[in-house]
Parts: structure tokens; C-alpha cells; sequence
């Protein structure tokens, strides 16, 4: 089953709450004016939080109009991990 690696960087995110409405069962507002991506990971190293989803998940077609929606270029980046 194909895996994608969701990219979410907090620090460029506006708030907009967009992928809250999207995809309500991965994003959350965080009670700061900004939002969580439920389960995920900060890489240190690149300062952005990382999740790993299959296609196959409930929410993976939500999380892509999640990405698709955020008003804000590249704050959430989901791309094909090799299989
Ligand atoms: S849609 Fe984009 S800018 Fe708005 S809260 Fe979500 S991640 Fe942040």
C-alpha cells in the first residue's frame, strides 16, 4: 500500500483553520492560533512536524484537500514515500 509523508510547518501556518474543516480527524486547533497535526513528529532538523499516513487510511483523501486548502504555500506538503 503506497505511503505518504505528511509535512506540516507550524512556524509559516496562519491559523486560517482550513484543514480543520478538511480533515478534522488529523488537524486540531491547538488552543494558540494555530493548529496540531494529531500523531505527528517535530524533526528536529528540519523544524517541521512529519507523519506517515497509507492511502488506504480513512482520512488520506481528507488530508489531501487539507493540503490542497491551506491558504499558505507549502505549510502542509504530503509526498509518496518509495515503497
Ligand atoms: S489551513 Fe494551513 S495555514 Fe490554515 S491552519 Fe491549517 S495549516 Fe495553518
Amino acid at each position: 500500500m503506497p505511503r505518504y509523508k505528511i509535512t506540516y510547518d507550524k512556524e509559516k501556518c496562519i491559523g486560517a483553520m482550513t484543514c480543520v474543516a478538511n480533515s478534522p480527524d488529523s488537524w486540531e486547533y491547538d488552543g494558540d492560533r494555530k493548529v496540531n497535526l494529531k500523531g505527528a513528529v517535530f524533526n528536529k532538523e528540519t523544524q517541521k512536524y512529519e507523519l506517515i499516513i497509507e492511502s488506504n487510511d480513512d482520512r488520506f483523501e481528507k488530508d489531501m484537500d487539507a493540503a490542497t486548502g491551506c491558504p499558505v504555500d507549502g505549510v502542509i506538503k504530503i509526498e509518496r514515500l518509495d515503497d
